[in-house]
């Protein structure tokens, strides 16, 4: 039967995350298939590179700890048991495409905000993880830019 067997849902963890787990879900009922959850932190060096000068390991830090029990609450609503969720440091899109190839997942299920002007020849994460996916990707229509 085609289908699904193995979703994963990748949430940054903003409201928005919510619309995009309703569509995740509906695919993992419809399928019977197993739901896994990725949350990737972006370190803060990767984002501003050399050019702080200041020791951000403290606020990393928070960072990290603000995001894990932000994941494990979201997951636990959506009953994704703990080894299914995962946390993951680097730039989302490729860690995205690797939790999921890794995980043996079958479907990615991101966001996608209608973007326009600068925002749209900037990109977004649903492009990115789209390029180079090895499994089918389900983009997930959330807020407006407009
Ligand atoms: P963006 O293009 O950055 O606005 O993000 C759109 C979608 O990409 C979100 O709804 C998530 O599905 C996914 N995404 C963005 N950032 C992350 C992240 N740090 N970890 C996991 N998924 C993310």
């Amino acid at each position: 039967m085609s289908g699904y067997s193995k979703v994963m849902l990748a949430v940054d963890l903003t409201e928005e995350s919510n619309a995009v787990a309703d569509q995740a879900l509906a695919l993992v009922e419809r399928f019977e298939a197993q739901l896994h959850i990725v949350h990737v932190i972006e370190p803060l060096s990767l984002a501003y590179g050399g050019d702080v000068p200041m020791d951000l390991s403290s606020v990393q830090e928070q960072i990290q700890e603000q995001a894990k029990s932000h994941l494990s609450e979201f997951s636990s609503r959506l009953g994704i048991d703990p080894q299914n969720q995962h946390l993951i440091f680097g730039r989302p899109e490729s860690e995205i495409q690797r939790v999921a190839e890794e995980a043996g997942a079958d479907l990615i299920v991101v966001g996608s905000h209608g973007r326009h002007g600068l925002a749209l020849l900037l990109g977004s994460t649903a492009n990115g993880v789209l390029h180079g996916a090895t499994v089918d990707v389900l983009a997930v229509r959330v807020g407006d830019s407009e």
